[in-house]
C-alpha cells in the first residue's frame, strides 16, 4: 500500500508547517489552490491564517463550491484555527461577506481570546493521547456553541478547543508549530 495522499489548503496562512509535519509522518502531501488539486486526495488540512482572506480566495478560486461539495460527501478534513472558522456552521464577529462551509455544527467567535492574550501556549489533555499536547493559540476562535453530534477531544479552561464530528476534525489552536505530530497522526490514521 502506498502513502496516504493528503492535501494542505495553500491559499494563505500557515500551510507550509502543516505540510512538513504530514511529510514527516510519511504522507504524500500536495498543496491545494484550485479545484483540480482536490483530485485523488484522501483528506485535507485547512491551516490557520486569516479566515476572511481565505474565504475570499476560496470563492475566487472556485474551491468554495468544489470543496463544499466534497465536504458534504464526507471528505475527511482537519481545520485548525482559521481552518476551524471556515468549517463552522455559525461564525460570530466575522466579516459580513465571510463564507464558511457549515461542515461542523458549532458556533465560533473569531479572535475571542482577546487582544491582551493574542497568543499563548497551553498543554492540553487530549482524548486518545497518553501525554499532554502542546497547543499554540494565536488570535484563536472560541467555540461558543456545540451541536449534539460534536465530540469534544480536548478542552482549555473548560472551553472545547479540539472537536470532531464524523470525518471533520477541528482545533482552535495551531497543532503544527511545536514539532508534535500526534494530532496529524490521529487525522491520518482515520483517512
Ligand atoms: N483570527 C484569525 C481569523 O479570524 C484566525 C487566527 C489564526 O488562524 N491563527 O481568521
Amino acid at each position: 500500500m502506498g502513502a496516504v495522499r493528503v492535501g494542505v489548503l495553500a491559499l494563505q496562512g500557515a500551510f507550509a508547517a502543516h505540510a512538513e509535519v504530514l511529510e514527516g509522518l510519511g504522507a504524500e502531501v500536495s498543496e491545494v489552490r484550485v479545484p483540480g488539486d482536490l483530485a485523488r486526495l484522501s483528506g485535507l488540512v485547512m491551516p490557520g491564517g486569516e479566515s476572511t482572506t481565505m474565504s475570499k480566495l476560496l470563492v475566487s478560486s472556485g474551491l468554495f463550491v468544489a470543496l463544499g461539495k466534497r465536504l458534504s460527501q464526507g471528505f475527511p478534513v482537519f481545520g485548525t484555527c482559521a481552518g476551524m472558522i471556515l468549517l463552522a456552521a455559525r461564525v460570530l464577529d466575522g466579516r459580513p461577506d465571510q463564507q464558511s462551509f457549515a461542515a461542523l455544527d458549532v458556533t465560533v467567535r473569531r479572535n475571542a481570546y482577546g487582544r491582551q492574550v493574542d497568543s499563548f501556549e497551553a498543554d492540553l489533555s487530549v482524548t486518545g493521547l497518553n501525554a499532554p499536547f502542546p497547543a499554540v493559540f494565536i488570535r484563536a476562535p472560541l467555540i461558543t456553541e456545540l451541536g449534539g453530534g460534536v465530540q469534544v477531544l480536548a478542552r482549555h479552561e473548560a472551553q472545547p478547543v479540539l472537536v470532531r464530528q464524523g470525518s471533520v476534525m477541528a482545533a482552535s489552536f495551531h497543532p503544527e508549530l511545536t514539532g508534535d505530530g500526534r494530532l496529524h497522526e490521529l487525522f491520518l490514521s482515520e483517512i
